[in-house]
């Protein structure tokens, strides 16, 4: 291997050894890639003509106006597929057929990673598997039927919690035995090295961005950057436009579920203890025998009990800060974006928008110019903001 893939202490590669030729067989593609005119040109024309990119900057200035702050949304939204996930799905796409790969594998809990994964390989002639839990097959009909409808496979893992982390490992599984034509198309900043430097790569495009958006439409860096944290790659996406500007502050925004007993929610961050979960070294919500726990959350693409190692590492080091909020308070940022911008977030997106609120609120910090990052649209939380909302539709 080229590099060890720390983040500080976080990070490195702990996989079986019979992954090894597979992971060294990416590195070696995606840092000669990067470098490479050819494909830089051709990621660029997927970004702009086939996902919509740049995105807005867009001033929410009713919302601004209310809380006395300057509120900017970068509106990841407006992609196509709905969300900033279209951003890594096209580069590892585009990569895995410069490495002469046939098939694309991914695993999915919502369903909003497989379904990009599934349209980028319609787009680019590569067979598609998604590994999905069968409870989430269950409960994401439509979003499976999406996948389908672009002509991926869509196999439901029958194995433990039958959701997110036992299809990863099934997917794994399936990667080591069909090394030469296929790749793992991680969807978030995790797994072994090179995956959290290579999603962050694909990723910074929002960053970069949203920095000469700013610097453009108010001549000057933002106070605070805020975003959700997942598995943290929209947020490690636009922080690294800001993460050399000292002055910037940068906030991660982490699921805390019903906030009674926050250890079972997707708060990793906040509430984690140092462990390895998928190819690397981080901070994970486990028990004290080292199970890796449940976790449940209104929205789904943050319910993961593990974090990318380079949040570990900015956590550790003090130059982000991670914050908890609850599904109370994204639903009521929810509506209050709706009501106020005619914006309708993802649930996911919710959570760095009610943090916004939270922190505009603050004496210290009014007047101060902050961006949002809305990684996606809510189109897809309609029946899970009814039910919260006791409507019927
Ligand atoms: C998947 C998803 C997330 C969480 O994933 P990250 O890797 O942390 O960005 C956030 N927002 C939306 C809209 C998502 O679909």
């Amino acid at each position: 291997m080229k590099y060890e893939g720390k983040f500080g202490k976080y990070g490195g590669i702990f996989v079986p050894e019979l992954l090894i030729p597979a992971i060294e067989e990416l590195e070696e593609a995606f840092y000669k890639f990067k470098d490479d005119e050819e494909f830089m040109n051709e990621l660029h024309f997927y970004l702009k003509e086939f996902a919509s990119r740049p995105t807005g900057l867009y001033y929410a200035e009713n919302l601004s106006n209310e809380l006395g702050c300057k509120i900017y949304l970068k509106r990841e939204d407006l992609l196509h597929t709905g969300a900033h996930k279209i951003n890594n799905a096209i580069g590892q796409g585009l990569l895995a057929k410069y490495m002469g790969k046939t098939e694309l594998i991914a695993e999915t809990g919502a369903g909003q990673h497989g379904i990009a994964t599934a349209v980028i390989g319609a787009k680019l002639g590569l067979k598609v598997k998604i590994f999905m839990g069968s409870k989430d097959v269950e409960r994401q009909k439509l979003n499976v039927f999406r996948m389908e409808l672009s002509g991926a496979e869509v196999i439901p893992v029958d194995m433990g919690s039958k959701t997110l982390k036992d299809s990863i490992n099934e997917a794994f599984r399936y990667w080591i035995s069909n090394l030469d034509t296929s790749h793992y198309l991680i969807g978030t900043t995790m797994g072994p090295h090179p995956y959290p430097s290579m999603v962050k790569f694909f990723q910074s495009v929002i960053g970069k961005e949203a920095r000469e958006q700013i610097l453009e439409k108010e001549n000057k860096l933002p106070d605070t950057v805020i975003a959700c944290v997942g598995g943290g790659s929209n947020s490690i996406g636009i922080f690294s436009g800001f993460v050399d500007d000292e002055d910037v502050d940068l906030i991660g925004v982490e699921a805390a579920g019903d906030g009674i007993d926050t250890n079972e929610h997707g708060a990793t961050l906040t509430k984690g203890t140092e462990g390895i979960l998928h190819g690397s070294l981080s901070i994970v919500l486990q028990d004290e025998d080292g199970q890796i726990n449940d976790t449940s959350s209104v929205s789904a693409g943050l319910d993961y009990p593990g974090v990318g190692p380079e949040h570990a590492y900015l956590q550790s080091s003090g130059r982000a800060k991670y914050v908890p909020i609850t599904d109370k308070e994204a639903l009521n940022a929810f509506r209050l974006l709706c009501e106020t911008e005619g914006i309708i977030p993802a649930l996911e997106s919710s959570h760095a928008v009610a943090y916004a609120v939270k922190y505009a609120k603050q004496e210290e910090n009014k007047g101060k110019t902050i961006i949002v990052n809305l990684s996606g649209r809510g189109d897809k939380d309609m029946f899970t903001v009814a039910k919260e909302l006791g409507v019927s539709i």
